[in-house]
């Protein structure tokens, strides 16, 4: 059982909703984390990438959060998700969208329990049969029907199953699930308007590179410089960006192989490591609206 608001008076007045303390951030990404599973530093490395102190090295595990016209769409739940939340000023989520189960990107997940004082309602989960199935098991306290001893004490959670091929309707937004392979683990990816987000895969389907096209900003996985079995690696990730041909090309899920300030220098036009804290404009198709691209001179009014 969770206790950790035992201490603490939730954030409600007298049976009002105090309202959150956040940023607006609609109409923007906000890349909450971009490191591999054991962030960068790693434990007890003292490498070049490691010990150098460079800001762009400073890799949490991987998530993002979308501002939706209708609110805060957060891609996973990674163990750093409250440092990060707090670090970007997104003082709360409105959805949450799942790529996959793995422990970097799901266990957080007891931080959203601040959330439904905020909402009124649960957190709206949206995830795989396969993911609901972890949630559920890992933190099953949140599912017990027995009554709480206080408000708060366990995550107010709702799933909501999602597939590969059927695009769904959240916070004013219509997401494109993408099929991924992660090694033999099937994950996905999300596509909102002009952005797509492609972490932890090292195959892309032709049924995705299919809805990938005319995307404009392509995030994509690359651990490291190496071959790896389930991560795309450095070569392999330059490679299916250009087969997808998007304007700017993002690299993410980075481990302590690639320091940012060599690999800037050599990585080829268009392609860029992505970065803890890195903001980008949501462009394009985005539900019933249409959020102009600045770097797009064609871009028609909205
Ligand atoms: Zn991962
Ligand atoms: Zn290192
Ligand atoms: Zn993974």
């Amino acid at each position: 059982m969770n206790d950790a608001l035992d201490d603490e008076t939730p954030p409600v007045i007298s049976g009002t909703l105090r309202k959150p303390k956040t940023q607006q951030i609609t109409g923007e990404i906000v890349f909450l984390g971009t490191g591999t599973s054991v962030g960068v530093p790693a434990l007890g490395c003292d490498c070049a990438v490691c010990t150098g102190g460079h800001p762009r090295d400073q890799r949490t595990r991987c998530a993002l959060v979308l501002g939706l016209p209708e609110g805060n769409l957060l891609i996973d739940t990674p163990p750093d998700l409250r440092t990060q939340l707090l670090r970007e000023g997104v003082g709360i989520v409105h959805a949450v969208a799942y790529t996959h189960s793995h422990a970097d990107h799901l266990f957080g997940l007891d931080d959203l329990r601040l959330f439904p004082f905020y909402l009124g309602h649960p957190v709206p989960l949206f995830c795989e049969e396969s993911v609901e199935r972890r949630i559920r098991h890992s933190y099953n306290y949140a599912f017990f029907e027995s009554p709480v001893t206080h408000p708060g004490a366990r995550p107010q959670l709702e799933t909501r199953l999602i597939d590969a091929h059927t695009p769904f309707q959240v916070l004013g937004a219509t997401v494109t699930p993408l099929r991924l392979h992660h090694g033999s683990t099937q994950v996905l990816g999300f596509r909102i308007g002009d952005f797509a987000y492609c972490t932890d895969t090292n195959e892309i389907p032709d049924e995705s590179l299919r809805r990938l096209e005319g995307v404009h900003t392509f995030v994509i996985d690359a651990l490291r410089r190496h071959p790896h079995p389930t991560h795309f690696s450095l070569d392999e990730a330059i490679a299916i960006s250009r087969q997808v041909g998007a304007r700017r090309t993002l690299l993410t899920h980075v481990s302590h192989d690639l320091g940012y300030a060599d690999l800037q220098r050599e990585l080829p036009p268009g392609v860029e490591l992505a970065y803890d804290g890195l903001r980008l404009p949501l462009t394009g198709h985005i539900g019933k609206m249409w959020m102009d691209d600045p770097a797009s001179p064609q871009a028609p009014s909205p």
